[in-house]
């Protein structure tokens, strides 16, 4: 790894100048980071903040590196504070306003800072590369990985989902639960809509991460810790759909012939059954994880 132009968050933050882009930097780092906090806390570990790490690079990218190491590049910093490219700025700004109105101003800036953050940490807490290596591959090269992705991009947006909850429910944002789970989805949307489609294909494509995202907002239950609807049997969950549909009026995904009824089922992804394949195993890996730093910490 080049350690030129690594720095810490810390180093990062309170080297950012006095200006709105420090503004941002400020508002995207300290508001995102306590979600990673808070995820840490929720496993019974501790987070090292000297782990937290930002190199110099125009490309948008972040990784999770050994020892629980997370890098973000200063190019994903600036995606996520410009917005360059975004297609549907003006649709986009309209339908924020009527969801959550001056709020989106700074969390249009720490909510996918915060999902990436979350997003690398579920990659250590449930030991995906191991987890990929012992994966029996199914169909196709990358499989195992994208299986792995998809993981990480789901569980990370639920702990997104519950953070906003806490928050709209303690600072009694009256933000209605639709428009708090559509808000997070067209951040995500504009995120990934900047972050260039990798050749390696170790990622599902945009579209197919987007239609996953969509489909977990929806299924996942109001009241924390009830299981997820993922079968959208639940006639709540089939309107939640329908509304979440409405709200965030945009296109989104490369998939035809989707509907409320058919949110899992009709898209036979092998990404899922890779995963169905997988998922013990993870399962017993990040418990073992859990374990390990109780008896470290008992110890
Ligand atoms: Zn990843």
């Amino acid at each position: 790894m080049d350690q030129a132009g690594l720095e810490t968050f810390e180093q990062f933050v309170n080297g950012a100048e006095r200006s709105i882009r420090g503004d941002k930097i400020r508002i995207m780092f300290n508001m995102g980071v306590p979600m990673l906090v808070e995820a840490h806390l929720q496993r019974g570990s501790a987070l090292d903040h000297s782990n937290l790490l930002v190199f110099q690079d125009s490309t948008p990218q972040s990784d999770a590196i050994f020892g629980g190491r997370i890098r973000v590049s200063t190019g994903l910093v600036d995606a996520i504070m410009n917005d360059p490219l975004d297609p549907y700025g003006t649709v986009y700004a309209d339908v924020a306003a009527n969801l959550v109105g001056d709020l989106d101003s700074s969390w249009r800036l720490f909510v996918p800072f915060g999902w990436i953050l979350l997003h690398e940490f579920v990659h250590g807490m449930h030991q995906h590369s191991e987890a990929e290596r012992r994966a029996k591959k199914i169909i196709a090269p990358n499989l195992e990985s994208q299986a792995t992705e998809r993981d990480a991009d789901l569980v990370a947006v639920a702990m997104v989902y519950r953070h906003l909850q806490r928050l709209s429910w303690h600072f009694r944002l009256n933000i209605e639960d639709d428009c708090l789970r559509s808000i997070i989805y067209l951040y995500l949307h504009r995120l990934l809509a900047h972050i260039p489609t990798e050749q390696s294909g170790s990622h599902p494509p945009a579209a197919v991460r987007l239609f996953h995202l969509f489909a977990k907002l929806v299924t996942l239950a109001v009241v924390p810790g009830e299981l997820p609807d993922v079968g959208v049997e639940r006639q709540e969950t089939k309107d939640r759909s329908a509304r979440m549909h409405s709200l965030v009026r945009m296109p989104c995904w490369d998939v035809r012939g989707w509907s409320h009824e058919n949110i899992e089922h009709d898209f036979p992804s092998p990404i899922i059954a890779q995963w169905e394949a997988m998922k013990d195993d993870v399962g017993d890996l990040s418990a073992q994880l859990i374990h390990d730093i109780k008896s470290a910490r008992e110890s």
